[in-house]
């Protein structure tokens, strides 16, 4: 560990004062729950992002929707519009309350972004919104579009011709360049994607395959994010996605929410004072994760209750909330190695935008094992059938934690909410998987079924 100086104080004085960073070093898992966390009326007032910013997001995409249905057919059916399922998991449920011998009242969902059409995860949301709107801004800047035109005409030589003079580059950890890399190319511009050593073989080779440039680094996540960003800043006319800082990624996100509100109505399910929503969101920079739970609590307000879940080797928004140091602080000032099989979550320095944005509106934050990412993995498949990469399982294991671990019942009680739990409806957002090869998939469900024929 360093002896650098965070904020006036070295890291043995922050251990101090937050003794569950001890356990963090040891890579244990944690339950967090967050003292800054105030009622929604009292914290929406310090956040800069409103609810014209989330409408904004959505009439864009719906601009777009003509022209995602055509390039994209499996979009066709939602008429352009890309969402995933979300569904009631009794079975998931049923496993997990035997694997870790814990009652679970109320019900289990999963919000399916596995299964977001194009990309396959969670940066189908926030990935592709940014480049639509860059997109779109060069478009009516350059006067090749109007607000009220049916954007379908952007599938077509002289908008392919009119991109291919500008280019996007982002750093990635796999699946926001997947996303970026995919969009980007469709619409004809040229794409650079900067790539950690975490990121998966199979998904350079398909953006390959689509015709983006990827760039190697033998670094992790953070470092090919400064590559991306030094590459565009010496070309005007390229364009850097920064998944550090993007406010236009985070709305893309918060999207998520109204969708969300929507399926809840058509399936006639209720979130209010009786109806409690717990809400468990796999992170990694953070931007996915707070993006969903900023628009969940712009919606639902003090009755839905967000939680992060981070692999144990890169607790790092767990770490910058709790200490309130965000992204002045990484894992690997910790002594952490920031080395996970969830590769969506590889990252060991968070967003300070996500960071301060949540400050008073997330619930709190937990870490899980790849042992245990890998394990449920295999449940989840045996159970219903669902395959999902493992960074997507993390959230699943959330609602044993906040019934079993002492801060998590406190919570419960503290809020007033100890008679409400048999109502309650716990979510776990699965944030990819469905365009993982069979094969990894297989060795994915080999290597869960060895951790729990170990056990
Ligand atoms: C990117 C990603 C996340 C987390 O999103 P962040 O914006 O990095 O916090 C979670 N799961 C998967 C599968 C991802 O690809």
């Amino acid at each position: 560990m360093n002896d650098r100086i965070f904020e006036g104080k070295p890291l043995k004085q922050w251990m101090d004062e937050y003794p569950m960073l001890r356990s963090m070093v040891e890579t244990d898992e944690v339950f967090w729950t967050n003292h800054k966390y105030e009622k929604f009326e009292d914290a929406i007032k310090k956040i800069g992002l409103t609810e014209d910013d989330v409408r904004e997001a959505e009439e864009r995409l719906e601009r777009f929707a003509p022209y995602i249905a055509k390039v994209f057919p499996q979009t066709r059916e939602t008429n352009g519009i890309i969402e995933s399922p979300v569904v009631f998991i009794d079975n998931m449920k049923k496993e997990l309350e035997k694997m870790y011998g814990q009652d679970m009242p109320g019900k289990l969902m999963l919000k399916c972004d596995s299964h977001l059409p194009i990309s396959g995860s969670i940066k189908a949301r926030g990935g592709i919104y940014e480049v639509l709107k860059h997109a779109e801004d060069l478009a009516l800047e350059k006067n090749m579009l109007s607000k009220d035109d049916d954007y379908s005409v952007m599938d077509g030589e002289k908008f392919k011709e009119f991109y291919s003079g500008y280019s996007i580059a982002v750093g990635s950890t796999g699946n926001l360049g997947l996303s970026i890399g995919i969009m980007s190319a469709q619409l004809g511009f040229k794409v650079y994607v900067h790539m950690s050593s975490d990121a998966k073989q199979w998904k350079k080779d398909m953006l390959r395959s689509k015709g983006a440039v990827v760039v190697e680094y033998d670094s992790d996540y953070s470092k090919a994010v400064e590559e991306g960003r030094k590459q565009a800043e010496s070309d005007p006319n390229m364009y850097f996605i920064d998944d550090e800082n993007s406010k236009n990624l985070f709305l893309g996100y918060c999207v998520a929410a109204g969708r969300l509100k929507k399926q809840f109505d058509e399936m006639n399910i209720a979130v209010d004072s009786d109806n409690q929503l717990f809400v468990y969101l796999p992170c990694g920079v953070g931007g996915g994760p707070g993006g969903v739970a900023f628009g969940l609590k712009l919606i639902f307000k003090d009755n839905v209750h967000c939680f992060f879940a981070e692999p144990t080797h890169s607790p790092c928004m767990t770490m910058g909330l709790m200490t309130g140091l965000h992204e002045k602080v990484s894992v690997q000032d910790f002594g952490i190695d920031n080395i996970t099989d969830a590769d969506g979550l590889a990252v060991g320095r968070p967003s300070g935008f996500v960071g301060k944005t949540l400050e008073n509106l997330i619930s709190g934050s937990y870490t899980v094992s790849d042992e245990k990412m890998y394990a449920m993995l295999k449940k989840m498949i045996d159970s219903e059938k669902i395959e999902l990469e493992p960074s997507a399982l993390a959230g699943v294991i959330g609602p044993v934690k906040l019934l079993s671990e002492e801060a998590g019942k406190d919570y419960i009680k503290k809020k007033g909410l100890d008679g409400k739990m048999e109502n309650a409806i716990h979510m776990a957002w699965a944030t990819g998987g469905s365009m993982v090869p069979k094969e990894i998939m297989k060795e994915y469900y080999k290597k869960g079924l060895e951790i729990l024929e170990r056990q």
